[in-house]
């Protein structure tokens, strides 16, 4: 049982561990299986125990003591006999398609939350600045989707200039929108005019059943275009 605990620790669970190849580079190879008696079909849904072929994959875990992990998963493939075709059995704790496990997500948010530096993420996780970007953008939009409600009766929207545009020397805005009441951030789109807020916001309020029955302009800037005409019916 304690094996088979920190083997659940290190791999992830339904895997069980073949060998392991610890190299001084400090990167660890994780050699796993998955053992199943069968797998449904993601097409039709039906349970199959009859195995096509395997092939292994390589995803990079969450680092241990420093060391970067590596799985290496010896996946099977089974036929489904109703599809007449093949299929990979998925692997929880892996979204398909994937090359790093979501706990390998959620370990980089943590490290970008609390670390120094998005450069000493990148180095402690070993990857590049574009992934961690990436990865970082993709769990903050999970985090905030998780926390969405629909929208509230009164909305506020501010614009803050958040950069410069050195080609056309022109300052670039943000609108930020908020449930007034509660003081909640509820979105961010880039530009302040009608049309920057047209998809993202007024789409989405149109198709709400609670559309927001009031609208308050937090700026102060006088050229801004945002107006409120008329209850449930939003426009700008
Ligand atoms: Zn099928």
């Amino acid at each position: 049982m304690p094996l088979r605990t920190l083997s659940n620790f290190i791999l992830l669970p339904e895997l069980n561990l073949l060998s392991i190849r610890v190299f001084k580079n400090k990167q660890g190879f994780y050699r796993c299986e998955k053992v199943s008696g069968f797998e449904v079909c993601p097409r039709c849904a039906t349970p199959s125990n009859t195995i096509y072929d395997h092939r292994e994959v390589e995803v990079k875990d969450a680092p241990i003591r420093g060391k970067s992990v590596y799985l290496k998963i010896k996946k099977r493939r089974f036929f489904c006999k109703k599809c007449k075709n093949p299929f990979t059995e998925p692997v929880p704790g892996i979204k398909k398609g994937k090359r790093c496990t979501d706990r390998f997500e959620r370990e980089l948010l943590h490290a970008c939350e609390n670390y120094q530096s998005l450069s000493r993420v990148r180095k402690v996780f070993k990857c590049s600045t574009a992934y961690v970007y990436k990865a970082l953008y993709h769990q903050l939009e999970l985090k905030r989707r998780m926390n969405l409600y629909p929208w509230p009766k009164t909305i506020g929207i501010d614009e803050h200039k958040f950069k410069r545009n050195k080609q056309l020397s022109i300052a670039e805005f943000a609108s930020i929108i908020v449930d007034y009441n509660n003081k909640r951030v509820m979105e961010l789109v880039e530009g302040k005019t009608a049309a920057g807020l047209a998809k993202p916001v007024i789409e989405d309020l149109c198709l709400s059943e609670n559309s927001c029955s009031e609208m308050v302009k937090i700026s102060t800037g006088a050229e801004n275009t945002y107006s409120m005409i008329g209850s449930n019916n939003t426009q700008f």
